[in-house]
């Protein structure tokens, strides 16, 4: 058996403190997951978790200590930034229980969910799948995995997205709706998690646009800051 043509390569994200790196299997990402966010989206009340997903190879690796570069989408005029914990998945498996969860995770990261918004609320307005205004390439932007074993406790973190010097959002991972335990439990209820996902666990308030040359830095407390230049 041969290829007809080269398959595409392994997008992989580096491992703080070490060489190897994490190659990435999917991209899963949760809606709405911060009140204050359901709130500016125009949405209340706590509803079970839904999820979308990126295509891996829309994943943007930043090195640490490096500015990524994204290219501004085509077809919007509306980028906006969602600053995101990411939590990668080490070990798959389908009904996860909450209290069996941790044990799933390898661990996490300072990531991005770039969405053309304009794109986005064409889609929700006619019921059509968000794809075009979610799952582009490079829309998914993501710093250097740190081991679940060097970090105590994500959900206690600060996390915060400012935008040319100037904070844009900033709020505490503890704000979540459903915590990294549930968020786990609920996605491996629809699709059998694998080693290398990624989920995107959701956005703090504040989100807004970004235009060509704009310079984003996001942190989380303990997983270092995200630099990404909109080129
Ligand atoms: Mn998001």
């Amino acid at each position: 058996m041969h290829y007809a043509f080269s398959p595409a390569p392994v997008t992989s994200v580096p491992i703080a403190g070490t060489e190897a790196r994490f190659p990435v299997h999917r991209v899963y990402c949760v809606g709405r997951n911060y009140e204050e966010h359901a709130k500016e989206m125009g949405f209340t009340g706590r509803e079970p978790p839904f999820f979308f997903l990126k295509p891996a190879d829309a994943v943007l690796v930043v090195p640490a200590g490096e500015t990524g570069q994204m290219p501004y989408p085509s077809l919007t005029g509306n980028l906006h930034h969602e600053i995101e914990l990411v939590v990668a998945i080490g070990k798959g498996g389908r009904n996860i229980r909450a209290a069996d969860a941790l044990s799933h995770i390898f661990g996490y990261a300072v990531g991005l969910d770039m969405t053309r918004r304009d794109l986005q609320n064409d889609m929700k307005k006619q019921g059509r799948p968000w794809c075009i205004g979610k799952a582009f390439d490079h829309s998914a932007p993501i710093g250097p995995i740190t081991p679940a074993a060097e970090l105590s406790a994500p959900e206690a973190s600060a996390i915060w997205l400012q935008v040319n010097g100037t904070d844009r959002q900033r709020s505490q991972v503890s704000q979540l709706i459903w915590n990294i335990a549930e968020t786990i439990e609920h996605c491996s209820a629809a699709w059998e998690l694998a080693p290398g996902d990624l989920i995107y666990t959701g956005t703090p308030e504040g989100v807004g646009a970004v235009v060509r040359g704009d310079l984003l830095e996001g942190g989380i407390d303990g997983l270092g800051t995200l630099r990404l230049q909109i080129a």
